[in-house]
């Protein structure tokens, strides 16, 4: 046991989780070796804030406070339908969070507001088959993926038949870039972002162009980074976000036997932060529970692809045991869930329907994990499972695969 500095041990608190006893408390705070900067102050304050939450937390506050979050997210719901002055072209992404929020919490919304929703969308496409953020806007790669993610999380026919596969494909070719990257809209920016929206847009919707993804491998493994993540593009830092999209599209495209597997896996492993238990975005940067997707979801996919067979990584992989997945959970269930419902990025900041949906499909995933290993007792009251490249439910993805693969 490490020296505790004349703070009680976690067992004289009381503690009786293997996890609490972390002697973590003690030794996994940030040492600034007394050079403090505005990063190791942050660091400093986040730790405080959440040391007494995780130290003295009741198995109430533990529990996931399903009918609160699912309140909030109605309330979120109604505020999109209504006059939107702020992020007025994030709508059809706002829509996507909420729905699959929804879903993990097993809350289903009224048929009528289904039709609502269908109708939203419906007047949020454009005539060459994508998606913008809200009606009459300008289609992008980013909206149009929130858009067919949120119709197939609704689950019926009719939202299904929103989608305009012939125009979504002649929009995602108009995107491609002959070296294999995509703009995420015309005229717009390339990054990452972009061939991730467009491949699972593409496989969901068993779309057919065996040249679109040409030169799209080869790019992706470009944005890999000396320290093992992927940038938005190629030179640029690592990042979790961008390499969720980087290691779901090679994935998809049976590329990841291309990139430095071992140095991800290490950067991955690397990003969940000792003393809190969640995942950072990027090396020294703060925790954030939108991460516990980001990174969470590529050691899944890894993990994935090397049961199919398709990672050279042939020996059984160990991630599961390397990740501690209850201090995950924790930090999602026990710092991060809004007493008003919501979920937050850390405490002190607001709830928001983009870190209540990441929470949840992180929390998801980690319990998936969890009961997969034998030694953890089933959950009364476990989420049900995503499908870890597209984040909807897996129930969701078998129903849309097996309706666009009889098209
Ligand atoms: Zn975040």
């Amino acid at each position: 046991m490490a020296e505790n500095d004349g703070e009680m041990t976690s067992e004289e608190m009381g503690c009786k989780q293997p996890h609490d006893t972390h002697i973590f408390f003690d030794r996994s705070k940030f040492d600034d070796e007394n050079y403090p900067t505005s990063t190791s102050i942050a660091q400093d304050i986040v730790e405080t804030s959440i040391k007494d939450l995780l130290f003295k937390y009741t198995e109430d506050m533990r529990t996931l406070k399903k009918s609160l979050h699912v309140d909030y997210l109605m309330g979120v719901l109604k505020n999109v339908s209504c006059t939107f002055e702020q992020m007025d072209s994030s709508r059809s992404w706002i829509i996507y969070w909420v729905l699959h929020s929804l879903a993990l919490l097993k809350s289903d919304i009224t048929l009528s507001m289904k039709y609502a929703v269908i109708n939203f969308f419906r007047s949020c496409q454009r005539k060459d088959g994508g998606f913008g953020g809200g009606p009459m806007q300008e289609p992008h790669l980013a909206t149009t993926y929130a858009a067919v993610m949120a119709l197939c999380t609704l689950g019926i026919q009719e939202a299904y038949e929103v989608i305009n596969r012939k125009g979504l494909l002649n929009f995602l070719q108009k995107m491609k870039v002959h070296d294999g990257s995509f703009y995420i809209q015309e005229d717009g920016e390339i990054d990452v972002r972009g061939i991730y929206c467009a491949v699972s847009i593409y496989n969901l919707l068993k779309l057919k162009d065996y040249q679109l993804f040409e030169n799209s491998i080869p790019w992706i493994t470009r944005c890999q980074t000396y320290e093992g993540g992927f940038a938005g593009n190629p030179g640029m830092e690592a990042h979790g976000g961008y390499t969720f999209c980087s290691v779901a599209s090679l994935y998809l495209l049976g590329g990841l036997n291309k990139c430095d597997v071992k140095s991800l896996k290490r950067w991955l492993l690397n990003r969940q932060t000792s003393f809190e238990g969640g995942f950072q975005g990027r090396t020294n940067k703060l925790v954030d529970s939108c991460y516990s997707f980001w990174q969470y979801a590529c050691l899944v996919i890894l993990k994935q692809s090397i049961l199919d067979g398709n990672n050279s990584e042939q020996q059984n992989y160990p991630y599961n045991k390397l990740i501690d997945n209850k201090a995950l959970q924790n930090y999602i269930l026990i710092c991060c869930q809004n007493v008003n419902g919501g979920f937050i990025d850390k405490p002190t900041k607001r709830p928001d329907a983009y870190h209540t949906c990441y929470s949840l499909s992180g929390l998801s995933l980690a319990q998936t994990d969890a009961e997969s290993d034998t030694q953890e007792k089933p959950m009364d009251d476990k989420l049900p499972e995503i499908h870890p490249v597209y984040n909807i439910l897996m129930e969701r993805f078998v129903q849309a695969d097996s309706y666009f693969s009889e098209l």
